[in-house]
């Protein structure tokens, strides 16, 4: 896939299990208005057969209006859609969702009441002609690929969230269409329940060979899913890229923090070596990569992500021995994470929180944190100033409520 900004490593995308050919898409300077809002404002994206693009952004920012303009359910104000080189829309044609060979997953499911759960599937089937005898052959097949192969005759109310959302991921796959829309289809389900499902999604989505556009708000579940990430705010493609892209090289400050941070240190640039740099925050020198135009002695605002930091077990020095700044703290809050403990970290005017050990350190303790440079960037501060709002949000999290109460009294 192309697109008009960040994007540097073409992630190869896997051949189908079934061989359709998914759509090739090409969106060109979408924009709508609602009244006053610009909901899109100028989006340009190229997305190829059979790849898996996660739109990221948060509520807002625009990523349905783009899916549901992709689906012909809404159209654009200017621009232009074309699915596999067909104009589907532009200022005067708009091609009915029908005619588009796409299917649609929605957070509520979006299943007719009425119908049996063969009967929604079968729904999706009814422009296709095919015999009576093939399609149920179809539909059960779907059906037992999806776990329900025993609840056909069931009723929407008479399954639970997690089946119905099954019944629509059957209804949408099983007329093997080449683009699917999927619009926060695991909002509505429990944290273990969304797992399970987003992996069957991924797997039912690349057997199919169709392209797919995922919408989410959730980092976790956008890193999971992509072939490539892009980042809508306010209407923009901010980024465009692999998932790695996106976290090691964020385009900007907001999608370095709407896609993981620890927390973030101000200082001035004292050295540059190329792509890496030396910082100064306080008396410590980090060192970083610098992303965009820097020189020395200017003010960055340096993104700390959650994998730059950890908590050096032997004691630390000012500067690591493989190059890390190492940064001298005060434990505020420790929680139990399943893989071990993550730390908040207070030192001097920087809070990091996310700080990963093996083990609990306990509130009060002195600990060093190693901070990796591979995962601090360095942003000019006079783009992050725009952001302020958000740091607060971000880097003041205090983790104490997510503690379960029966951990939080075995945590000294
Ligand atoms: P997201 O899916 O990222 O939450 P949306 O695409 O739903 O964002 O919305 C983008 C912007 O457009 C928001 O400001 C939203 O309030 C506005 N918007 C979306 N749909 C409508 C509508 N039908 N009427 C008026 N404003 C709308």
């Amino acid at each position: 896939m192309t697109t008009t900004g960040q994007r540097s490593v073409q992630r190869p995308v896997p051949a189908p299990v079934q061989g359709i050919a998914g759509h090739r898409l090409e969106v060109t300077q979408a924009v709508k208005r609602f009244g006053a809002t610009t909901a899109l404002a100028g989006v340009d994206l190229t997305v190829e057969p059979g790849e898996f693009l996660v739109l990221l952004g948060p509520s807002g920012s625009g990523k349905s209006t783009l899916v549901r303009a992709l689906a012909g359910i809404e159209r654009l104000d200017a621009g232009r859609v074309r699915l596999s080189g067909q104009l589907v829309a532009d200022a005067n044609r708009h091609l009915a969702p029908e005619h588009r060979n796409l299917a649609m997953v929605f957070q509520d499911y979006a299943l007719w009441p009425h119908l049996t759960v063969e009967g929604n599937v079968g729904y999706a089937l009814r422009r296709r002609r095919l015999d009576p005898g093939a399609a149920r052959a179809r539909i059960l097949g779907v059906l037992e690929r999806v776990g329900l192969g025993r609840h056909g005759e069931r009723y929407p109310h008479e399954l639970s969230g997690g089946e119905q959302q099954r019944v629509a991921l059957a209804r949408a796959v099983v007329a093997e269409p080449q683009l699917l829309l999927f619009d926060e289809p695991l909002s509505n389900l429990d944290a273990d329940l969304r797992e399970r499902l987003r992996v069957e999604i991924a797997t039912l989505t690349r057997e199919s060979g169709a392209t797919a556009i995922y919408i989410t708000h959730d980092q976790t579940e956008a890193f999971a899913l992509a072939d490539t990430i892009g980042v809508l705010d306010h209407g923009e493609l901010l980024q465009l890229a692999a998932p790695e892209d996106v976290y090691r090289r964020p385009a900007t400050p907001f999608v370095a923090r709407f896609t993981g941070v620890a927390g973030e240190l101000v200082g001035t640039v004292v050295r540059l070596f190329g792509e890496t740099g030396e910082v100064r925050v306080g008396d410590l020198l980090v060192r970083v990569r610098c992303l965009g135009p820097l020189v020395e002695g200017d003010v960055v605002r340096v993104v700390v992500r959650p994998a730059a930091t950890s908590i050096a077990e032997s004691g630390g020095t000012a500067t690591g021995a493989a190059g890390c700044g190492v940064l001298a703290g005060t434990v505020t809050d420790v929680a139990y994470r399943g893989r071990g403990y993550d730390h908040v970290v207070a030192a001097g005017p920087w809070v990091l929180t996310s700080v990963h050990a093996s083990r609990a350190h306990p509130r009060g303790s002195a600990v060093d944190v190693v901070l990796d440079p591979e995962h601090c960037v360095a942003f000019a501060d006079r783009d992050a100033k725009r952001y302020d709002d958000n740091l607060t949000a971000v880097t003041i999290t205090v983790p104490r409520d997510r503690v379960a109460p029966e951990l939080a009294r075995r945590i000294p």
